[in-house]
């Protein structure tokens, strides 16, 4: 019986070396394919017009494109414009584009769902529906640099759409060194961010990787119990653990760990959590970035008042730590963060809307 065909996008340029020898073709011939498909977004054959007719028509019996497919989009009033994407198995997921950032951020997914529970996030809600190939969290950039024009643009990567990075962990570092080959959209690790809860195996494992990203940890609390209570799946772990793993993670010349603080009224933005947050990341180059929370039905907690927000935010800044407060995006098309859920609002809208 005659195998099922492979998606070509989900080879890396030396995997695709292999496959094409075993085809009896000339490995070279993998890095014009590698650029047609992880550089040029290409999803066929026949377009690829360095390579001979009779290595299409082979190519093209051999493997096949299950590039995710953009289903719908809708741009906010502040730019921000979210795509759902339908991935090959009819599975729906979401990323974000963010023009101004200062520089221009794409916001992708790396499951389809999430098994993380926070609370807090929309997404968590919808549990975990499946993880995502390496060539589908790649795919969703490829789709976006191509339709947006964006090839020979540089912009910033955040995995920090649906899912947790690290609960997927070989195919999220897969994809990212096909995003990062010179030969694909050659993206380097400091225009990365991978935003965790800190799956502690996880961590350690990123930590040992050659190509490391930048981190951004999601804390959300300086309590074990309130953190436990946020971030239900935290709960065999401490964080005085994770701050360690923290404070032993590689940290690039000028850079910092980003910890990510999700500000819920009444629940972690009392005096004594600003200052339990400052003792906590002392001794650690970090950065603090404050996210009030977007408030959606459904999500049992309120956002804190500004008054309040900024409060918060100077007793951290006081202690020396470097304090910004997460301006919100696309709210009204539900495209900030912990607001990604798949629903029928954003399945039905026609593109371009
Ligand atoms: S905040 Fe992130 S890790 Fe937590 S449930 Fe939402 S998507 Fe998952």
């Amino acid at each position: 019986m005659r195998e099922a065909k492979q998606d070509i996008a989900e080879f890396e340029l030396n995997e695709l070396e292999t496959e094409l020898a075993a085809l009896g073709v000339q490995p070279f011939h993998a890095r014009q394919l590698y650029r047609w498909v992880h550089n040029r977004g290409l999803e066929h054959f026949e377009g690829m017009t360095d390579l001979s007719q009779s290595l299409r028509v082979q190519l093209n019996q051999t493997f096949k494109f299950s590039t995710p497919q953009i289903s719908a989009r809708r741009i906010s009033n502040d730019g921000t414009e979210k795509f759902l994407f339908t991935l090959a198995d009819g599975k729906t997921i979401e990323s974000v584009f963010i023009p101004d950032t200062p520089a221009m951020t794409f916001c992708i997914s790396t499951q389809a769902g999430c098994a993380m529970r926070c609370r807090f996030c929309l997404t968590g809600q919808m549990g975990l529906t499946r993880h995502l190939t390496a060539g589908e969290i790649a795919g969703q950039v490829r789709v976006l640099v191509r339709e947006l024009g964006l090839q020979n643009r540089r912009f910033n990567l955040v995995l920090m759409g649906m899912g947790e990075p690290l609960h997927n962990y070989d195919a999220t570092m897969k994809s990212l060194r096909m995003i990062a080959a010179p030969e694909g959209l050659a993206i380097t690790p400091r225009r990365v961010t991978l935003s965790t809860v800190g799956i502690l195996p996880g961590l350690k494992r990123l930590a040992s990787e050659r190509w490391v990203p930048n981190l951004a940890v999601s804390l959300h609390a300086t309590t074990d119990k309130v953190r436990h209570a946020l971030i239900p799946t935290s709960r065999n772990q401490r964080l005085a653990d994770l701050i360690d793993a923290c404070r032993e993670f590689p940290i690039k010349h000028r850079e910092r760990i980003t910890f990510e603080y999700v500000l819920l009224a009444g629940v972690n933005d009392t005096t004594a959590d600003a200052n339990r947050l400052a003792t906590l990341l002392q001794d650690l180059r970090a950065k603090v970035n404050l996210i009030p929370l977007n408030e959606a039905s459904g999500i049992p907690f309120s956002r804190p008042s500004n008054q309040q927000v900024n409060r918060f935010a100077q007793l951290v800044a006081s202690s020396g730590l470097v304090v910004s407060v997460r301006k919100s995006r696309g709210r009204d098309i539900r495209a900030a963060c912990g607001q990604l859920i798949i629903k029928d609002d954003c399945s039905t809208q026609p593109l371009n809307n």
